[in-house]
Order: C-alpha cells, then sequence, then structure tokens
C-alpha cells in the first residue's frame, strides 16, 4: 500500500484515489522564459517516479502539467506578485525576441530535456496564454463570492475571506505583523491580498481584454483555472517544488475552493530543492547548471537521472561533479547486470551447478523494492535493493548457478524495477572516457576564441580517440563513441 508524505497532512498518509484506479494529478510546470535548470528537472524527475510508481501500482494516471507562458513578477515569494519583475518580458528584453517567441523556444528546450531524461509525456501541457478566459471567468466568479475587490483596474483576492488560509503552509494572517517586511500596496486591504488580475503598464506586451482593464492575469490563477478544467474540481495529488508551498499552492487552494466550495486537491507533494555544492544555483555564483552543460561535458541524460534518483525526493540533494561520476559508476553496473544476463539469457544454457537457489529468489528483492517504493517513494532505499541483486546475482553467475531460465527471471524483476526507475541503458553508457573530455573542453575554448584550426585538429584527435562530436548552440557540445 503506497504512503505519501502529505504536506497538507503534515504526515505520510495511505494513498487512496478518488475514484477507484484512476488518479488525477497536476504539476506546476516552468516558466518558459530561460532554459530549465536541473533543480527544475530534479522535481521533474520526482514526479515521473510518482507517475510511474502509481502506474506500476495499477493506476491510471492522468498527468496534467502547465506551461506558464505569461510573465509573472519575480517578487511572488511574498504574495507582492503585482511588483518585480516580468520574466517572460526579460527573456524577450535579453534575446531581442518577442515574449511568444521566447516561450515557444524554451517549451521546445524544456520538451527536449524531458525526453532526453525519459520523463512520460503527460496527459496535456496547457498554455497559460490560451486559458485567459477561464481565469477571467473564475476571477468574475470571485468578486461575485465576495472574495475578490477590484481597485483602478486591478483585482485581488481577499485573503481575509478566505476562513482556512494558511491551512497548507501554516502560515497565520493574524499573526503576521502589519508592515513586516512586506511592502505596502496602495490598493490592497491586507498585505497578503494576491493579485489576480493586474492593469498593464504601456510597455507591456502580453496584454488581453478583461471586465476591469486591459491587463494580464497573476500567476496563481493560472494554475487554479486550467486544473479545474482538465481534471475536475477536486484532483487526487498536486506537485511542485518546495518554494510553491507559499505563497503559490496556499494561493490555488484559497481561489480554488473559494470558487468550488470543494477540497482542491488531496495530497500535495513537495519536492525539496537541489543544491549546488551545498549552495543556491544562481547564474552569478556560477553553478547553475542546464542539462546541456552537463551533456556538453560528456555525461548521459541517464547519469542525471540516476543521480535525481539517489536521493530522497523530500530532501534537499546537493549536486557535484563526484556525485555525478557516482551515479555514472553505479550506471555502469547496471548497464553490465543487464547485458550479461541479456547474453546468458540468449544462451539457452541450463546453469553448470547444481542449482540450490530457488530459480525465483530475484522475487524477494522485487518486493522490498515495492516496499521502499511503498515508503513515500524511497528510491534511495529501492536503488540499494537493486545494486544487491546485482551483487548477489554475480555472486551466482561466477559460480555457474545462473542459466538461461534463472537469468530470465532476474531479467524479468530487473524490467519491473526499471518501469519505476525509468533508465534507458543505451549501448553508449559509461563510454566516454575523461581524456576525450578533456580534449573536447580544449575544443570548445579554441572555438571560443575563433582558432578554427586548432578546433579542426582537436576534432580529428577526437576521431583518433574514437569520439564524434556534436556543435551545439552556445558552443557546447555532444561527445559521441563512434
Ligand atoms: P519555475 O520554472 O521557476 O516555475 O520552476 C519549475 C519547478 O522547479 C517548480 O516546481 C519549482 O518549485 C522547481 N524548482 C525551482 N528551483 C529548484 C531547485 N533548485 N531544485 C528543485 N526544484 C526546483
Ligand atoms: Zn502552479
Amino acid at each position: 500500500m503506497l504512503k505519501i508524505y502529505n504536506t497538507l497532512a503534515r504526515k505520510k498518509e495511505e494513498f487512496k484515489s478518488i475514484n477507484p484506479g484512476k488518479v488525477g494529478m497536476y504539476n506546476c510546470g516552468p516558466t518558459v522564459y530561460d532554459f530549465a535548470h536541473i533543480g527544475n528537472l530534479k522535481t521533474y524527475i520526482a514526479t515521473d517516479v510518482l507517475r510511474r510508481y502509481l502506474e506500476y501500482s495499477g493506476y491510471e494516471v492522468r498527468q496534467i502539467m502547465n506551461i506558464t507562458d505569461v510573465g509573472h513578477l519575480t517578487n511572488d515569494d511574498t504574495n507582492q506578485a503585482d511588483t518585480g519583475e516580468d520574466k517572460m518580458m526579460k527573456g524577450a528584453l535579453r534575446e531581442k525576441k518577442t515574449p511568444q517567441e521566447i516561450a515557444e523556444f524554451y517549451t521546445e528546450k524544456f520538451f527536449g530535456d524531458l525526453e532526453r531524461l525519459n520523463i512520460e509525456k503527460a496527459a496535456y501541457y496547457p498554455r497559460a496564454t490560451a486559458h485567459v478566459a477561464q481565469m477571467i471567468k473564475m476571477t468574475e466568479a470571485l468578486i461575485e463570492k465576495g472574495l475578490a475587490y477590484e481597485v483602478n483596474g486591478n483585482v485581488f483576492y481577499s485573503v481575509e475571506k478566505f476562513p482556512q488560509y494558511g491551512k497548507l503552509s501554516g502560515i497565520k494572517l493574524d499573526e503576521l505583523k502589519a508592515g513586516a517586511r512586506l511592502e505596502e500596496h496602495p490598493d490592497k486591504k491586507h498585505p497578503y491580498d494576491f493579485s489576480l488580475w493586474l492593469k498593464a503598464p504601456k510597455e507591456h506586451i502580453l496584454k488581453w481584454e478583461s471586465p476591469w482593464s486591459l491587463g494580464y492575469p497573476g500567476w496563481h490563477i493560472e494554475c487554479s483555472a486550467m486544473s479545474i478544467e482538465y481534471l475536475g474540481e477536486t484532483m487526487d495529488i498536486h506537485t511542485g517544488g518546495e518554494d510553491h508551498i507559499f505563497p503559490h499552492h496556499e494561493n490555488e487552494i484559497a481561489q480554488s475552493e473559494g470558487y468550488t466550495g470543494k477540497e482542491f486537491a488531496r495530497y500535495w507533494m513537495h519536492t525539496r530543492f537541489l543544491l549546488v555544492d551545498g549552495q543556491k544555483m544562481s547564474k552569478s555564483k556560477g553553478n547553475f547548471y542546464a542539462l546541456k552543460d552537463i551533456l556538453a561535458k560528456g555525461y548521459d541524460p541517464m547519469h542525471f537521472r540516476l543521480f535525481a534518483m539517489s536521493g530522497l525526493y523530500r530532501t534537499q540533494v546537493s549536486f557535484s561533479w563526484t556525485a555525478l561520476d557516482q551515479a555514472k559508476t553505479n550506471l555502469e553496473k547496471i548497464a553490465n547486470f543487464e547485458r550479461t544476463l541479456g547474453e546468458i539469457a540468449a544462451g539457452g544454457k541450463a546453469a553448470e551447478a547444481p542449482q540450490d537457489e530457488p530459480v525465483d529468489f530475484a522475487y524477494i528483492y522485487l518486493k522490498r523494492f515495492e516496499e521502499a517504493m511503498d515508503d513515500d517513494l524511497n528510491t534511495p532505499l529501492a536503488l540499494s535493493v537493486l545494486y544487491e541483486l546485482i551483487t548477489e546475482t554475480n555472486k551466482l553467475i561466477a559460480a555457474g548457478k545462473i542459466g538461461s531460465a534463472e537469468a530470465k527471471v532476474i531479467l524479468s524483476v530487473w524490467n519491473k524495477m526499471n518501469r519505476v526507475f525509468g533508465l534507458v541503458l543505451t549501448e553508449g553508457i559509461g563510454e566516454v572516457s575523461q581524456e576525450a573530455v578533456a580534449v573536447a573542453e580544449e575544443r570548445k575554448a579554441a572555438r571560443i576564441g575563433k582558432d578554427f584550426q586548432k578546433s579542426d585538429e582537436l576534432r580529428d584527435k577526437l576521431g583518433l580517440l574514437g569520439y564524434s562530436i556534436e556543435d551545439l548552440p552556445d558552443n557546447e557540445y555532444k561527445l559521441r563513441k563512434k
């Protein structure tokens, strides 16, 4: 029986779906103004493992992930969503493109990352810009119910009108000291009131007609409107990163439950952040990586996938090249295990030594794997069960106790586990040498310095080492074993 940690209940709870055998799940998706970073991707890998394990457990999962292509303001962590920078506008100005072009470009890059990481496709990826009508309708209803108010073309949600405000994050409105680090907004009745609609300044590119002003929707209303549209008024599971608990998800609850009068989501799951060498990832610290930056160093997307699953989704995990190398070594071990068993299974021979192990011994490991996953998706424990199975299998192979029949049983157990791990073990796994990476890095430096002759020589050198190199934008590259 699957137990998951429900942020709303502040404890692990047995998972029961609303409709037997079916799960409706909503994942807060990316704001598509730049490449997703590996922290974002850790969160989506965790969600994918959840989806896969629900499917493994027999559920049919309807998964919806939004694409935020309307700029929301960067100062949204303190409910000050009416101040700060607009991310989509920022991307547009940086690259001298329209917000629509920026959204299209980075949405495609995001889907590319998901595919490379073998993340299963959601049923639908609704775009915020295509659902403004639903957001306006919901905002109108909230005003009618007295939960929201309009001032100067802006509409705010009145948090004091929703008695359960704070139930997810534990924030208490009456304990909030007026003015405590919150900028007072002249139009707001309470500093924690948040915007449902904002009047657009002249220079704002993305704007829509509404009953209140030519403007644009607040960020939070996007997820309420789109999840209700595609999953109905109550869903089973809602996910996001830890930064979403407050204000984003608290506000989603206020909007949705205020609107429908029903419970919005049964289970709230939040992934903790990925840190880099123990620090927050940021461009200024130079420790900010997209998936392409990792691939350019010769790693396979599966190395990152395995790294991400090696920590609990609910603990902060620190990324380092050493940790990624460890995942690379482990993936090689798994790939060898699969290859060796495949060869023995195909060989069709019986075991050499007398059989004193039951042929289905591997199912004991499968049971332990399921127990680990049932306990709030404990992937590190589930992986350790796999590594034990590999060690045990290697011992039995060495003792001549694994013939074709045994190999097939172990392979079928591994394949079951891997429906959840989602690791793709291609031929090239683990085959890029450090020497090749060093040459490729030297070539990258030559290309940045526009020394194309040297760059060509180094390409030839890579060829001699047995590698081909594909150039990617921004002087990045992908190394492949020929
Ligand atoms: P964003 O595109 O900023 O809306 O973020 C997309 C998803 O990634 C959200 O669920 C965030 O909570 C999550 N996220 C952001 N930063 C990190 C991080 N460093 N580690 C893990 N998840 C993150
Ligand atoms: Zn959301």
